[in-house]
């Protein structure tokens, strides 16, 4: 019997693992399909308090477990695959191990969706990336482009011009999801150049780093490179939330439904990071709800001793 299991261990899961350990609570946390969540995905953080040279995003997220670890939380490999939420003690499955606790921490996270290119995981840190916010900085003066046409694509080519000599907005229909106001700021925009109706068919990354793009037009199939030093694929996410189907609320796009900071609507449960937030989305955003998801567990549970 656990007092606080943790789903996931990015950003959110770990810091409500240090505060849920500091608080005696000896917290047990499921890593998840993707340990470290999206920071260990990423090369340098530049943004995250504390660091002014920047730090690794593999690194920072190590330190945080290690910090979790140092203060008496547990950690067990592998993916949830049911819970059992009717009653508490709540029952939590990942693979052949259940496990019993009081109070629950969902922090599975959001993945970004990838085109399906041969390389382009590979490539994340080495010119592709799913994050204008984190990453933009470092094509400062540099040709890059921008895959997608919905809002997000239409605000990272805005926020990424401010960097880039140029960025081109790939987009595979000649009609867009955005709203039309974001669509006519992206228009508006000098340094942003629409290519649609055209699908990325391969990165060329010959040396190991983003050279370039080869792309297809969807009409008259005639194919197109443009030479470009980044690739921001910003195609969407996706909320880590198949097992909560029917047990916890959610939005339309699945993402979880938070109230008063972390609480759901069943008592002992708290949700953290982006498998709530399709708003802000950052690791720092991310820490401090899994900080609230904590010390709100913390307090069911002084407030439901048995
Ligand atoms: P989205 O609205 O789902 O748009 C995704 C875009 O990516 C679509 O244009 C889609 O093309 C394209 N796409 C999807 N899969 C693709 C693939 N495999 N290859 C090429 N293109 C692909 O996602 P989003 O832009 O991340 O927005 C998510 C939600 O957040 C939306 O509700 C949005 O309004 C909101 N949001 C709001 C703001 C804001 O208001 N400031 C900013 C960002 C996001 P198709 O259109 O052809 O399907």
């Amino acid at each position: 019997m656990h007092n606080v299991l943790i789903i996931g261990s990015g950003c959110a899961g770990l810091t409500a693992a240090i505060y849920a350990g500091r608080a005696n609570l000896r917290p047990l946390v499921i890593d998840g399909h993707e340990p470290g969540g999206q920071l260990s995905l990423t090369t340098h953080v530049e943004n995250f308090p504390g660091f002014p040279d920047g730090i690794l995003g593999p690194e920072l997220v190590e330190n945080m477990r290690k910090q979790a670890q140092k203060f008496g939380a547990e950690f067990k490999a592998g993916a949830v695959t049911e819970v059992d939420l009717h009653k508490r003690p709540f029952k939590i499955t990942a693979g052949k191990h259940t496990y019993e606790t009081e109070a629950l921490i969902v922090a599975a996270g959001a993945s970004a969706r990838l085109l399906g290119l041969k390389g382009e995981r590979e490539l994340i840190g080495r010119g592709v990336s799913t994050c204008a916010t984190c990453d933009g900085y470092f094509f400062r003066g540099k040709p890059i482009a921008v895959v997608g046409g919905g809002d997000s694509g239409m605000e990272e080519a805005n926020f990424l011009s401010r960097y880039a000599s140029k960025v081109y907005l790939i987009h595979r229909r000649k009609e867009f999801r955005a709203s039309k106001i974001m669509i006519d700021r992206a228009r508006k925009n000098e340094k942003i150049e629409f290519v649609t109706p055209f699908v990325v068919e391969e990165i060329l990354a010959p040396q190991g780093v983003v050279e370039g793009v080869r792309l297809r037009s969807a009409e008259s199939k005639e194919t197109r490179e443009l030479g470009l030093d980044g690739v921001f694929v910003a195609i969407g996410h996706e909320p880590n939330t198949t097992v909560f189907k029917g047990r916890l609320e959610m939005d339309s796009n699945g993402y979880l439904l938070a109230k008063h900071g972390s609480l759901t609507s069943i008592p002992g449960v708290f949700v953290a990071g982006d498998v709530q937030d399709h708003r802000y989305r950052q690791a720092v955003t991310a820490a401090g709800s899994g900080c609230m998801a904590a010390i709100d567990a913390e307090k069911f549970l002084e407030e439901h001793k048995h």
